[in-house]
């Protein structure tokens, strides 16, 4: 598909180039012969009127002929070099076409190739669940009975594959719809304060079972941009704090405002990530190695490529410095004033 559009659009840029030259070769052949035959007529009207004894008339006759053809032959030396100069620019004008259309459409190209890689990776991700319902439900399909302790077990067992599926296909839908872009309409200025405690309210069951100390530090800063994904972003990565470190641990969410901006940080005292992976972990479907094996941390690495879209929307930056078993701190970068490009609604699961 690319080869036949890098084709089409190299014949278009080379159509152009060959129109703007044949059309300034014209003019140039027109100009530059209207000039030599204009010369030469003056030249030849005043020969023509030189008062010659008769026996010179027919020097003069012969004498105006070749002039006539050297005017012809000069015609001709014109078109023949424009004509050469056509070739050569439409040689050099089609690989120059080449290289722009290989060019203009390298971004097209890198893009389905990354779509192609989603859709691989959501599709492997999305099998994964289904397959292991599919042999467990085999498993006992192929028992004669099944006691009503084993029914239950398949069921809740398969219940949680549903689960994983249902949280997959959540986080995909979001990736989805982040990649709309950012409703102007829906962007609003909206205090930190409330950012942290609507992100933190999704928690508290899960803060009070894992005995996480949350200190918050916020003022009475604002950001603007669109309320729901800017909770998103902060429950997303409180959620990976909470999942990446012991029972107990304590968890900061810290905001301050300064030129112009205002700087979050979500830090914690967990697993961390090693710095082979730091530059990874923003990737769709990224997992640190760690945490597939370890402890078998749920995850299907979407969260943080959510994240990294929504901070993008915003204008903004994030990064993360970490230290294996010692914690992990995201800092963000908002601009408290921006303007949003495109005029599509980012909406939170
Ligand atoms: P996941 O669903 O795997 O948590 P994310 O995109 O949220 O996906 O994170 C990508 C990877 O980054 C995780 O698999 C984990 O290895 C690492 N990671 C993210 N946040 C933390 C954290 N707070 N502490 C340790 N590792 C983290």
């Amino acid at each position: 598909m690319i080869q036949s559009a890098t084709f089409k659009l190299t014949l278009w840029y080379l159509g152009i180039i060959m129109v703007l030259s044949v059309l300034f070769s014209a003019a140039l052949y027109n100009e530059s012969t209207s000039q030599l035959d204009a010369g030469v007529g003056n030249q030849r009207a005043s020969i023509a009127r030189l008062p010659l004894p008769r026996e010179f008339e027919p020097r003069r006759t012969a004498f105006l002929e070749d002039l006539d053809a050297q005017l012809s032959d000069a015609h001709q030396k014109i078109l023949l070099r424009l004509v050469a100069l056509n070739m050569l620019t439409l040689a050099l004008g089609g690989a120059a076409s080449y290289m722009l259309a290989r060019r203009t459409l390298r971004p097209i190209e890198d893009a389905l190739e990354a779509q192609g890689r989603f859709t691989a990776d959501a599709s492997h991700e999305l099998r994964t669940p289904l397959t292991a319902m599919r042999t467990e439900i085999e498993v006992s399909l192929r028992q004669k009975e099944l006691s009503s302790t084993e029914a239950r077990e398949l069921l809740t067992s398969n219940l949680e594959e549903i689960a994983k599926l249902e949280s997959l296909s959540a986080g995909l839908l979001r990736l989805a719809r982040s990649d709309g872009g950012l409703d102007p309409a829906a962007v609003t200025e909206v205090p930190v304060t409330e950012i942290f405690s609507e992100a933190t309210r999704r928690f508290q069951v899960l803060i009070n079972q894992r005995d996480v100390t949350l200190d918050v530090t916020a003022g009475d800063e604002t950001v603007s941009g669109d309320r729901d994904s800017l909770i998103e972003l902060i429950a997303l990565l409180l959620d990976n704090a909470i999942k990446y470190s012991p029972t107990g641990s304590s968890i900061a969410l810290t905001s301050q405002a300064s030129g112009g901006f205002v700087r979050l940080a979500v830090a914690d005292h967990g697993i961390g990530i090693a710095a082979s992976d730091l530059p990874h972990i923003f990737d769709r479907f990224y997992r640190a190695d760690r945490s597939r094996s370890k402890d078998k941390i749920e995850g299907y690495g979407l969260g943080l490529s959510i994240v990294k879209r929504i901070v993008d929307l915003h204008q903004g930056t994030i990064h993360a410095e970490s230290e294996p078993d010692k914690g992990t701190t995201f800092r963000i970068k908002l601009p408290t004033h921006h303007a949003p490009k495109k005029a599509q609604a980012l909406l939170a699961a």
